[in-house]
């Protein structure tokens, strides 16, 4: 502390904390941005979207937080939009994130939605999950919200089946 005033202490404090407030709003991601009428509007670089468990609490229902925050699973034929036929976009329920057209959707008889590809790669992540046996986790890219798994006894084109907690997603008709 030799030659330091508390001033200039406090002075050096507080630009650490905004050198680390800087370093988390560099923490960013590029996702392809879907506009309102759910057309494509390309790649885009945005902040990731993160929010303290607090935070995210007052935002979502407990069912949302512990299926997103929590990598739960609702129970089948529970959940919203497992049987929705209408036309459109889901998006993530934390971060509005664009995920998957209903031109995707298919009968799985699971009675979680299912689809066999995301609106676009670069908007979701996938990540080994072990939890029970071998699964490969879906989450959104922009919050990491636990969103479900993909598994490879979909249909074609991809042969993919990406099973997801309607929970995880909020569905815009278009
Ligand atoms: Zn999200």
């Amino acid at each position: 502390m030799a030659g330091l005033t508390r001033r200039q202490l406090f002075a050096a404090l507080g630009a650490g904390r905004l050198l680390f407030a800087n370093s988390l709003r560099q923490s960013q991601v590029s996702v392809v941005r879907f506009d309102k009428a759910g057309v494509r509007q390309g790649l885009v670089t945005v902040d990731k979207y993160v929010l303290s468990d607090e935070e995210w609490k007052q935002r979502l229902s407990p069912r949302q937080f512990d299926v997103t925050r929590r990598a739960g699973t609702e129970s089948p034929f529970t959940g919203p939009y497992w049987n929705n036929h209408q036309h459109g976009l889901y998006r993530c329920v934390c971060c509005s994130n664009a995920l998957f057209s209903s031109d995707t959707k298919f009968e799985s008889f699971t009675g979680w939605p299912s689809f066999w590809e995301p609106v676009a790669p670069e908007n979701i992540e996938t990540a080994d999950d072990n939890s029970y046996g071998v699964r490969i986790e879906v989450k959104c890219r922009r919050c990491d919200a636990h969103l479900g798994h993909v598994f490879d006894d979909g249909p074609k084109p991809t042969g993919l089946r990406y099973c997801m907690n309607g929970t995880a997603l909020n569905f815009e008709r278009l």
